[in-house]
């Protein structure tokens, strides 16, 4: 397959877009086919080796670009999207509002051009749960301090954006388990809203090993109110796992690790029903599901090419204007 040049100085520049990435749990079941946009500027764009892709950005999901000749760097919201293999995936929040979004691409002369693609609605289902300490539900006052600090120290480490050091195929699952909770769903705890799931539950028994989904270096350990023993894994690029819930901490802060060693184990500390291992992972700071992560880094991804293209960014919001 011929790799066209996009036209970058042409008014209406039409980006190279590999894919646009919305996969669910459920989506990912489907085996949704690889697909490549055909436009008149960019025609017939090789999907990189191994990121795979499915139509239309949502909340919660992941926008994919391959990125035009000379680009070096993608910006969304101020955050420097992850780049792998020739294309940027730009997690896109589970609150993020509906309509046009804006990115920002740097060249190695260091010239910007501003991009937008479209996010489209999607309506994650509701998931209840009872907890038996309100404590868990609504903190008590005293406990306030502590979870604002832990809080700040998580967000920093959500912040990093390191050097991509090992390659992230294949993104592997932490261990075998049941799936007892997929990514987005809306929360409720005894009845009160609460933040939607940003990550998926595993269902495993205490004492499960866990292991690190792909290589990369220990942002960060502790004992948090809500989420209980926790490792946070940076694997470069600015995406970051979180693994909680453990009932042990195998490694500590500053180690290196590579795919499948061991981080911790199975547990239920924090605000958990039962033993299981919760595993965020974050891109440019938002929360993306991990199923897609595994299905776009798998080691053998579907070839097919789609020639639709499926939404395209423009250089402007209104053309014309
Ligand atoms: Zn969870």
């Amino acid at each position: 397959m011929k790799r066209r040049k996009p036209a970058i100085n042409c008014h209406r520049f039409k980006a190279t877009v590999a894919a646009v990435l919305s996969m669910s749990a459920t989506a990912h079941a489907d085996n949704a086919p690889v697909t490549s946009s055909s436009t008149p500027a960019a025609q017939a764009i090789e999907q990189p080796a191994s990121v795979s892709a499915v139509p239309v950005a949502v909340p919660g999901g992941i926008y994919a670009l391959a990125l035009p000749e000379g680009v070096t760097g993608v910006r969304y919201r101020k955050r420097d999207a992850y780049i792998y293999n020739g294309t940027a995936l730009i997690g896109i929040s589970l609150k993020a509002s509906v309509g046009t979004h804006e990115l920002t691409l740097t060249r190695a002369d260091g010239s910007e051009q501003r991009l937008f693609f479209d996010v489209a609605d999607k309506n994650y289902p509701e998931q209840r749960i009872t907890l038996a300490n309100p404590n868990m539900v609504s903190p008590p006052p005293e406990t306030l301090k502590r979870i604002r600090e832990e809080s700040a120290k998580m967000a920093s480490a959500y912040r990093r954006y390191t050097p991509v050091e090992e390659s992230p195929v294949p993104f592997v699952q932490p261990l075998d388990g049941i799936m007892s909770s997929p990514f987005g769903r809306k929360r409720f705890f005894n009845d009160q809203p609460r933040n939607p799931h940003s990550g998926i539950d595993l269902a495993a028994d205490t004492g499960t090993p866990i292991a690190s989904p792909s290589g990369g270096v220990i942002a960060l350990t502790g004992e948090f109110y809500f989420n209980g023993k926790s490792v946070f894994v940076d694997h470069g690029g600015g995406m970051i796992s979180m693994m909680c819930h453990m009932s042990e901490i195998l490694v500590a802060q500053g180690d290196k690790v590579s795919r499948g060693d061991t981080l911790g184990l199975v547990g239920a500390t924090g605000r958990a029903t039962g033993p299981h291992l919760h595993w965020t992972v974050k891109l440019n700071g938002n929360a993306v599901d991990p199923v897609t992560l595994m299905a776009l880094f798998a080691p053998t991804p579907p070839t097919t090419s789609i020639d639709t293209p499926l939404s395209e960014p423009t250089e402007s919001p209104s053309p014309g204007s």
